[in-house]
């Protein structure tokens, strides 16, 4: 898969593309990503990229031709599909990311200031992205967010397949929690089954806990995902514990 990033500040990219599962990736040549600089396809002197708005108000705003020119240069006779990051964009989600990670080719768009011209929009934006519902100063970080999520996707990238499997909202329920040693902690014990050496009790249980932790931190992903017959099940036990454990602090209540 290759990603070019637009960018007008190319300097925060370079650790963070050498670093861990990335850095790997893209030595083993999995993952090509290249990050272009926009002030390298400014026509004046001063390699401007921004001007005021029309209509005034504060704040300047991007301007197109650099990043009509950019993307068209860039995209050489390729096309790739072109994402402006952006707050208005689609939120992105762990589907958004798994459909982005087929495509082979990638381009994405960093605005700053108020913005980029709408044009730009217009012309060489195939898809508008947003990391969530707040405004950063720029649009690198989010380049980076989807990097980052897009290569976990790309078979190879993540050692053990398994570990991308298990994630979170991959089957639409959040991640079992996890222990590593030692087996106490502060007090706090790992759970017996998970020392036992049974796997089938053990994936019964990370099931369970998978289900617990969707149900008490994030009950809306329940209500989007049928459960079959065994998660039933489990999730009746949960809940009848939890009615169980409420009953208890109930009569210690009182
Ligand atoms: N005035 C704009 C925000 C500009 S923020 C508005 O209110 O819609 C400057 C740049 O940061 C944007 O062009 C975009 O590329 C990036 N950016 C800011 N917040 C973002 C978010 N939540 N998701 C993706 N990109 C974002």
């Amino acid at each position: 898969m290759r990603i070019d990033v637009v960018t007008i500040f190319p300097e925060l990219f370079p650790a963070f593309l050498a670093t861990s599962l990335i850095g790997r990736a893209a030595q083993s040549g999995l993952l090509e990503i290249e990050v272009h600089d926009l002030r390298h396809y400014t026509k004046d002197r001063h390699r401007s990229v921004d001007d005021e708005p029309y209509g005034g108000g504060g704040g300047m705003v991007m301007t197109a031709q650099p990043w009509i020119d950019a993307v068209e240069q860039i995209s050489g006779g390729a096309t790739p599909w072109r994402v402006l990051l952006s707050p208005q964009g689609r939120r992105l989600d762990d589907r958004k990311v798994r459909e982005l990670a087929t495509r082979p080719q990638l381009m994405l768009l960093c605005g700053r200031y108020e913005g980029v011209d709408e044009r730009v929009v217009e012309h060489v934006v195939d898809e508008e992205i947003s990391v969530g519902d707040y405004v950063l100063s720029g649009g690198e970080l989010p380049a980076m967010v989807l990097v980052e999520s897009i290569s976990r996707q790309i078979p190879g990238v993540v050692g053990l397949a398994d570990s991308v499997v298990q994630d979170s909202f991959r089957d639409g329920l959040l991640d079992h929690p996890h222990y590593t040693r030692p087996r106490n902690v502060a007090g706090s014990e790992v759970p017996r089954v998970l020392l036992s050496g049974d796997h089938a009790a053990i994936d019964r249980w990370r099931r369970k806990q998978s289900l617990r932790a969707t149900l008490e931190k994030r009950p809306d992903l329940l209500h989007r995902r049928p459960l079959d017959l065994g998660e039933e099940a489990l999730l009746e036990e949960i809940r009848s514990e939890a009615g169980a454990e409420s009953e208890v602090m109930k009569a210690e209540e009182t």
